[in-house]
Formats: structure tokens, sequence, C-alpha cells
């Protein structure tokens, strides 16, 4: 399969989840990755992964909440490849559906830190390069708390909804330089963000509530063809868009 062969592409919260699934996708594709996570050992144990699929792959350990290592790790994507066709704001945390009379300032600083914040300062720093080289493909992991109240907390879901704004606002904005730019909103993916321990009681109500319409939790490997097709020139129409992965959760 060559659908992405010559592509470059930058994925943050490669080390686990969605982002590894993601990046085992693209390398599939024929893509070359620069894999980036906050956790050394996952970013080690990826790049591994991805070649021993036989694929291309190398690695950096960045906290995307952090605007200076953001733009250091877009810099080294650059320079590492020449150019960068494509990056996946994947990075994410959650806020263990927190209510906002129980949420700190640490959690919201946190949590905004990363999903919104990390996903600002990582497209502000490859924007410039992706234009330069006549454009990119910009894919940002949303959710579907992006236009819910009740499936996430309170910050997760004010990051999530902020995150499909900058998904947006970079599409319209740069679409004549030829950057597209859209997001996935997958529903419950069995990954590694949260055991679920440590919930506030309002936190745990509304899981429980939620619970009563949830389909199968999908795998991380059944939303990454999503981000596949997005990156793909099937997808050349495609921008500001959200596709939901949620099996109809929401439809429900
Ligand atoms: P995950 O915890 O398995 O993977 C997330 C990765 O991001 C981890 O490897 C983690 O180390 C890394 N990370 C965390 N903070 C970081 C930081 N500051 N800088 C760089 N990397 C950091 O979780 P996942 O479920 O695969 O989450 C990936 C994305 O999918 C997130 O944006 C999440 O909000 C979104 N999402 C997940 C679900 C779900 O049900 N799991 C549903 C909808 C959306």
């Amino acid at each position: 399969m060559t659908e992405l062969a010559g592509k470059r592409a930058l994925i943050t919260g490669a080390g686990s989840g969605i982002g590894l699934a993601i990046a085992k996708a693209y390398a599939e594709e024929g893509a070359s990755l620069f894999l980036s996570d906050i956790n050394p050992k996952r970013v080690e144990d990826a790049v591994a992964a991805i070649e021993a699929m036989g694929g291309k792959a190398t690695g950096g350990v960045t906290d995307v909440a952090d605007s200076a290592a953001a733009k250091a790790m877009v810099d080294a994507a650059v320079t590492h490849f020449g150019a960068l066709d494509i990056l996946v704001n994947n990075a994410g945390i959650l806020d263990d559906l927190y209510p906002v009379a129980d949420t700190s300032d640490e959690m919201w600083n946190r949590v905004m830190g990363v999903n919104i914040n990390g996903a600002f300062y990582v497209s502000r720093a490859a924007i410039p390069p992706m234009i330069a080289a006549g454009g990119g493909i910009i894919v940002n992991t949303l959710s579907i708390s992006s236009f819910l109240g009740g499936r996430g907390g309170a910050t997760y879901t004010v990051s999530k909804h902020a995150i499909l704004g900058l998904t947006k606002a970079i599409a319209v904005t740069y679409a004549d330089d030829g950057i597209r730019c859209n997001g996935i909103s997958p529903g419950s993916v069995e990954t590694n963000i949260s055991t679920g321990e440590g919930w506030p009681p309002l936190g745990r109500k509304l899981r429980e509530k939620g619970l009563a319409t949830r389909p199968t939790r999908a795998k991380p490997e059944d939303i990454a063809p999503v981000a596949v097709f997005l990156a793909s020139d099937r997808a050349r129409y495609v921008n500001g868009a959200n596709i939901v992965a949620d099996a109809g959760w929401t439809a429900y």
C-alpha cells in the first residue's frame, strides 16, 4: 500500500493508543515518520515497532504544552526531512471527568496546556514551513467532546471544543496556501488515556449515563484509517471537516 508514499509526517502523542495506530497505518502506506511523545520509552518502542514493520521512523521526546519545545520539535522534523507534508496533532490527556466546580487551576491548566495550547504551538510552528513548501496537511485528533457536553469533564470538553475551532480557523485561513486541516472525533477508544480510577462522583454519574448508549469501544486501529484518508489525496477537497468515528454513539 503506497497511498502516502514519499510523504513526511510528524505525529504527536505517537507512543500509545490512537497516535501509535496512526503511525503504524501511515508507515504501512509508505510515509516517513517523526514520532513525538512526552514519554521517552514510548517513543523508543514506537520507533522500534515501525522499523520492525519495515517502515521509516525517527523520534523525539517533547512536551507539546511547552511552547519552545513544541517549536524545537517541528524545527527538528523539518530539518530531518527537509520539509513536512503531514502534521498530526494527537497528543491529549483526560481530565478524569471533573465538573467545573471541582476543577483545580492545576487540572485546568494541565489539560488545556496539552490539548489546546499544544496543538496551537505545534501548528503555529508547522504552518510557515508548510506554506514555504507549497502546502501541507494537518490532522487533529478531536473527540465527540468537541461538540457534546457530557462525554468528558469540564476542562476536557472545553479543550476539545477549542481544538475544533483551531481546526476550522486553520482550514479557512490557509486554504489558499495549499494547507488542509481536518479533525477526527473518536467516540470511546481502548487506550491508555485513563484507568477510570479516582474519578469524582459527578464524573462517574456522567460516565454511567454515557454508558447506557455507548456502542462497543473502538480499538485504536479502528480510528487510524480515517487519519490515512484525511492525509491522502482522496481527501483533497475535504477541509475544515470533523469526521466522527464513534460507531453511532452521537447519533443515538
Ligand atoms: P493515550 O494515553 O493512549 O495516548 C496519548 C499519548 O500522548 C501518550 O503516549 C502520552 O504519553 C502522550 N502525551 C501526553 N501528554 C503529552 C504531552 N504533553 N506532550 C506530548 N505527548 C503527550 O491516549 P489516546 O486515547 O490514544 O489519546 C490520543 C488522542 O485521542 C487524545 O487527543 C485524546 O483526547 C483523543 N481521544 C481519545 C479517545 C479515547 O476514548 N481514548 C476518544 C476521543 C478522543
